[in-house]
């Protein structure tokens, strides 16, 4: 599944290709997404306009023109890609033309994505509640702590909600808390401000770390078919259950938290 790393790599790679370029079609092959495309409207809107801006906020894309913008996310298995007409593919479900030729292509075989038009971000239903960008000035350890006191969830599920902090993903929280020592079902209202900086500086490094690997691949965003922008990550405890952590040699375990598998080391986690 696209994590904010990966997202924010999208951007990166597809931006330099359609950024003032003027718009000379705009074909939904598959209106079927998350929610159903507005088709005549983003129609309307981009034909013969141009994106001046593309923003990420959390995992949505915003592609800005006239004020008004195109929010894209990408879903369980979206992908965006600059290409040529001749290669389409059987999931390509959606292409902007620019004038120039070139093509930004939308490809998601699951469909759990969506294409979306807005005239007021601030207010829309998917952005107005989501918290502070983990990269942005206004998240910190002390913001964390002070978000968490009496709170009785776990403290990977409230690191993993949007409405605290968006785009902490089921990899980067687990690897993050792993970095901080902190085991995922700790209560988030227990665990001491100290933790919470350590926290929140872990999940900074691990969220660069990853959209500067993502930087090396992007040059697959151009011409090629594969899905371009996505990378491995080095993970000590993200689905390792049963292996040996790798700084004390004891067995990684796995435990359910909320609906997900979490992973964690019994030494290393020991704040719980
Ligand atoms: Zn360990």
């Amino acid at each position: 599944m696209p994590e904010l790393p990966e997202v924010e790599t999208t951007l990166r790679g597809i931006e330099p290709h359609i950024i003032n370029k003027t718009i000379s079609s705009v074909i939904i092959r598959q209106p079927s997404l998350r929610w159903p495309v507005p088709k005549c409207l983003i129609k309307r809107k981009l034909e013969k306009k141009k994106i001046e801006s593309i923003k990420r906020r959390g995992k949505y894309l915003l592609l800005e023109s006239s004020n008004e913008n195109l929010i894209i996310h990408l879903g369980m298995s979206g992908s965006l890609r600059i290409a040529k007409e001749e290669n389409l593919k059987k999931h390509d479900h959606i292409d902007i033309c620019f004038e120039d030729g070139t093509i930004l292509r939308y490809c998601d075989p699951r469909r759990f994505g969506c294409f979306l038009w807005s005239k007021d971000i601030d207010t829309h239903f998917l952005l107005k509640n989501l918290g502070p960008e983990p990269l942005g000035n206004s998240f910190s350890g002390d913001y964390l702590f002070y978000k968490s006191r009496k709170r009785k969830v776990p403290i990977k599920n409230f690191i993993m909600n949007s409405k605290v902090v968006v785009g902490v993903g089921n990899i980067y929280a687990s690897e993050a808390l792993f970095s901080a020592g902190i085991r995922p079902s700790c209560m988030a209202g227990k665990v001491p401000r100290k933790k919470y900086n350590l926290l929140a500086k872990e999940i900074v490094h691990i969220l660069r770390k990853s959209i500067e690997e993502g930087g090396t691949t992007l040059r697959d965003f151009v011409g090629g078919d594969s899905k371009p922008g996505y990378f491995k990550q080095s993970l000590r405890v993200y689905g390792r259950e049963g292996e040996e952590c790798y700084e004390c040699f004891s067995t990684i375990k796995g435990k359910r938290i909320g609906q997900r598998a979490s992973a964690y080391c019994p030494k290393c986690q020991s704040i719980f």
